[in-house]
């Protein structure tokens, strides 16, 4: 017997700056027909209504770091956000067995990433959401972050089946832009009509293999010994996300003009360059490896 989709939730404002979501939501409570598909029941949920409030990324913490096993059974964790993250495993979890089968978490990025679908495991349902709307929107970028769902601290871990960050830029925090907000629509279109497709058995038409970017690592910005920022992303590299960087590239220039360039020996790729809600841990930006992401055989859920 094939296990369906049941319940879907798409969740908004995990970060309370990044308003695209936020409105979506409360476009969609207004307007449920968009996000009704047959086969399964759509849940709207906000998920940081205070920071939302005071339109800040975080009150405590980054709520969409706070989602792995242990902490959310860690009565220690008692921030905001910790606290909202086990008031979330409640309503859509528990991580262990949930509830909820999936979740698409809807962000926004400072950064020149356009529309960039961000997803933590090899899971064919995911992987085939992935490949499906990268078809309907080619210039899509596919984020293959692999991560044990249990040690995963994102809110998509909290699905059953995972889920899905669509995160578009670039946009400025606190601000609502209509082709962001209209691109973020039509993707979610495209994830509830992938889905529905999928829990009614109809043929889905995908390639076995698109190309992608996996993260590396998290590269900082330059400091000096009391933890002040020396430099800045280096004008060459404003903008140019998922772009070739090679050994001495321009990556930063300091406050005094002068050229840091990347040191590595290997060539690897941009992503979220110059990201405002990095600049909390001094990071610049984040290096990749450009990968080609396999579609499994799909076994019956
Ligand atoms: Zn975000």
């Amino acid at each position: 017997m094939i296990d369906t989709i049941k319940h879907v939730a798409i969740t908004g404002g995990t970060h309370g700056n990044e308003l695209t979501g936020v409105h979506l939501i409360k476009h969609w409570s207004k307007c449920p027909e968009e996000v009704d598909r047959n086969s399964f029941a759509t849940e709207l949920h906000l998920t940081n209504p205070k920071a939302n409030q005071e339109v800040r990324r975080y009150i405590d913490q980054d709520l969409n770091r706070q989602f792995n096993a242990r902490d959310l059974k860690n009565p220690d964790l008692n921030g905001y956000e910790q606290q909202r993250a086990k008031s979330l495993n409640a309503l859509l979890g528990p991580k262990e067995d949930p509830r909820v089968d999936f979740i698409l978490d809807l962000h926004t990025t400072t950064a020149n990433m356009g529309m960039s679908l961000i997803f933590n495991t090899d899971d064919p349902l995911v992987v085939g959401m992935a490949f499906y709307i990268k078809q309907k929107m080619p210039e899509a970028k596919l984020f293959f972050n692999p991560c044990d769902r249990m040690k995963d601290n994102f809110l998509t871990s909290l699905g059953r089946l995972n889920g899905f960050l669509i995160e578009v830029g670039p946009i400025a925090q606190g601000l609502l832009n209509y082709e962001v907000y209209s691109d973020t629509h039509t993707a979610v279109m495209h994830a509830l009509d992938y889905l529905e497709l999928r829990n009614t058995g109809q043929a889905i038409d995908l390639p076995t293999q698109m190309d992608g970017y996996q993260f590396i690592e998290k590269i900082s910005l330059p400091e000096d010994s009391e933890g002040e920022i020396t430099a800045m992303i280096h004008p060459n590299l404003q903008n140019k996300d998922y772009e070739e960087i090679k050994p001495g590239d321009p990556l930063f220039i300091t406050l005094s003009g002068e050229t840091i360039p990347y040191d590595g020996d290997a060539a690897v790729y941009g992503a979220f360059i110059n990201e405002a809600a990095y600049y909390d841990q001094n990071v610049g930006l984040s290096f990749m490896e450009k990968i080609s992401i396999n579609l499994m055989n799909d076994s019956p859920l």
